[in-house]
């Protein structure tokens, strides 16, 4: 419990800290949300997503998952999705995997657990098809297709129809040094 209870204070501390500096700063993000950006990254509590870009509230919308897999009748991510784009207007979506992931370390090494096999199991194929060999590798396989999965999306597509965004990108972040690597790009404007 105490350690609960230190998350309250240092919640505190965090909010002091920031109203000391600009008393307007709650009040105008309270405002509204104006984010450019959907995340999609990995539930791990290593690769926290605005803290690696060292940005603030307001800058990321942000969807996390097991090994951050796109799922095409997930109606959660289906969810952040939509809201997302055809409301938020967001212009990039990125899709942030990271190194040694447990959730492709399962799917590449086989581990029998009932839900997080079910989960992975998009993982598992793209090993069988692409033969990786190491997990980063696959890290990055799966980065990639879940880039190509969100292309594939009808309201992605329908956004596409109407404009140049969203751009989609594909990240890894390295857990050894803190740094995050550009794996791919694609410009629906270029493309079109
Ligand atoms: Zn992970």
């Amino acid at each position: 419990m105490e350690n609960i209870k230190k998350l309250l204070l240092e919640n505190k501390a965090w909010a002091k800290g920031h109203a000391d500096i600009d008393p307007a700063y709650f009040e105008n993000l309270a405002k509204g949300q104006k984010p450019d950006i959907l995340w999609i990254g990995c539930a791990d509590s290593r690769v926290p997503p605005d803290e690696i870009i060292n940005s603030r509230p307001g800058t990321l919308f942000v969807h996390r998952n097991i090994a951050n897999i796109i799922h095409a009748n997930d109606e959660n991510f289906l969810s952040v999705l939509e809201f997302a784009i055809r409301f938020l207007k967001v212009r990039y979506v990125i899709v942030c995997g990271h190194y040694n992931c447990g959730g492709v370390q399962a799917a590449f090494e086989g581990i029998e657990n009932d839900r997080l096999t079910h989960w992975t199991e998009s993982v598992r194929e793209l090993k069988e098809k692409h033969n990786p060999k190491s997990i980063n590798e696959l890290v990055e396989i799966s980065v990639c297709a879940q880039v190509e999965k969100l292309k594939s999306l009808p309201v992605i597509q329908e956004a596409w129809k109407a404009g140049e965004y969203p751009k989609i990108l594909g990240w890894v972040y390295n857990l050894h040094n803190g740094l995050l690597k550009e794996l791919t790009l694609y410009d629906p404007a270029v493309s079109k």
